[in-house]
Order: C-alpha cells, then sequence, then structure tokens
C-alpha cells in the first residue's frame, strides 16, 4: 500500500496540486495538519484533503488559530492577519471540519503527530537532542510529524544510545530502519530554502520512504497573496523557501 505523507499545506492550492500530480497512484493519505493558514486558498486546500482517498488528517496549530481554538496573540503579526483572514473565509463546513481533527494519533506502526509526539501542538523537532526526548513518547516504530517545515529523519538504534539525524536521501526511496522520526517537510511553505513542495511517500508494502521535491507556479499563488489583502512577506518567502 502506498501511502501519501503531507504536510503545512498553508492553503496553497498551487503546491497541493502539484505535489498531487507528482505523486502517482496511492492508496492513502495521511495529513499532518495546518492546511490552512498564510495562504489564499484555505477552503480549496480543505476541500480537496477532505476529497483524498482513505484519509488520516491531523489538525495543526495555524487551524487551531483559524477557528479559533488558540489566541492570536500566540503568533507573530503576519500569522495573525493570516490567522483572522482565514477565520473569515472559512465555510462552516470546512470550519466543522478542522474542529473535528486531532493533533495526533495512533495507527499500527505508526505514531502521526503535528509538531511532536509528546507536544503535538507546538513542539518543533529539529535537532537530535529534542528528538531523543520524543523517542521516550511513542511506542510504535516509526513517528511522522510535521510542524517545522524542513524535511527531516531521526532514528535512534537502541533505548541506550542517542538519537542520530539522517541525511535526508534525494535519489529515491530507502527502507525505514525501527524507531525513526521521519518530517515529510511542507508543501505550501518550505522552509529550507528550497521553494519546491515538499511531501513523502510511503510504501507499507516494501517498508520504504521516499522524501520528494515538486516545482509549482508561485508566482501565481504570490498575486492570489496580495490580491486577497495577506501579508506582503507571505508572498516573498515562497521565493525563498524560509
Ligand atoms: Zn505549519
Amino acid at each position: 500500500m502506498r501511502v501519501l505523507v503531507i504536510s503545512d499545506i498553508h492553503a496553497n492550492l498551487n503546491a497541493l496540486e502539484a505535489v498531487l500530480e507528482n505523486a502517482g497512484e496511492f492508496d492513502a493519505t495521511w495529513c499532518l495538519g495546518d492546511l490552512v493558514g498564510y495562504g489564499p486558498d484555505p477552503n480549496e486546500c480543505v476541500d480537496r484533503i477532505r476529497d483524498l482517498p482513505q484519509l488520516e488528517c491531523l489538525v495543526g496549530n495555524h487551524d487551531h488559530a483559524a477557528i479559533g481554538l488558540i489566541p492570536f496573540s500566540r503568533f507573530n503579526n503576519d500569522a495573525q492577519s493570516a490567522a483572522s483572514w482565514t477565520m473569515k473565509t472559512l465555510t462552516k463546513s470546512n470550519r466543522d471540519y478542522l474542529l473535528s481533527l486531532q493533533p495526533s494519533l495512533v495507527n499500527d506502526t505508526f505514531t502521526l503527530a503535528h509538531g511532536s509526539p509528546r507536544e503535538p501542538i507546538w513542539e518543533y523537532i529539529l535537532d537530535a537532542q529534542i528528538a531523543d526526548r520524543n523517542f521516550e513518547a511513542f511506542k510504535t516504530d516509526y513517528c511522522l510529524v510535521g510542524h517545522s517545515h524542513i524535511p527531516l529523519i531521526f532514528h535512534r538504534a537502541s533505548e541506550i544510545s542517542y538519537s542520530v539525524p539522517w541525511v535526508v536521501p534525494e535519489d529515491g526511496p530507502f527502507s525505514l530502519l525501527p524507531r525513526m522520526i521521519l518530517n515529510p517537510g511542507s508543501v505550501g511553505q518550505p522552509r529550507d530554502l528550497d521553494p519546491r513542495a515538499a511531501y513523502g511517500l510511503l510504501d507499507l508494502d516494501t517498508n520504504t520512504w521516499e522524501a520528494r521535491r515538486v516545482g509549482y507556479d508561485v508566482t501565481d499563488v504570490q498575486l492570489r497573496i496580495l490580491k486577497a489583502g495577506l501579508p506582503e512577506r507571505q508572498a516573498t518567502r515562497l521565493v525563498a523557501g524560509w
């Protein structure tokens, strides 16, 4: 079974469509949250994701802000105005859908969390130390997280060893080892200085993970961000990949 793993779409429909086209055929979709916030297409993105096959979907901190579960004061000025615009723009059906989601879940061999298994809404797993503490917080072989907008892999070989960051392979699928934390990166707002949309493909039959990137029409999204009256920085950062 092929699973499409996406995260941090942030209302960027162009990036989402490019990922769906690039992914080819897949049987299930795991979405790690932050469907909205920052970008100009919140309803279009939520509608598109809700239609994906065998969907398991988490809610993220920006989704929570857009449905009133987190005060805007917890965000910087740009994110606040984007959250307020998104709140006004979301349809009732999409708002109710986001309200129905949890920030983490566990299936057979995978734990899914927006930020981290021990603090699913807010914590960023960006270094081996934080990864180490989070290996204590899940029991499945693998944990998938988003939130940092950076593709990352951490492995901890045994309970008495330390976790090690892996270079994310760019040349196709690689075999998973038990006890890994994997981040597919962000579809709609990458922050690793590569503006292309990032996502992951998981093959549960061969037990492999493939980190992929795909370019899309950034200029079109930028124009629509400005036309919607969203903060200019949300447009400029898409080119920089930051
Ligand atoms: Zn995000």
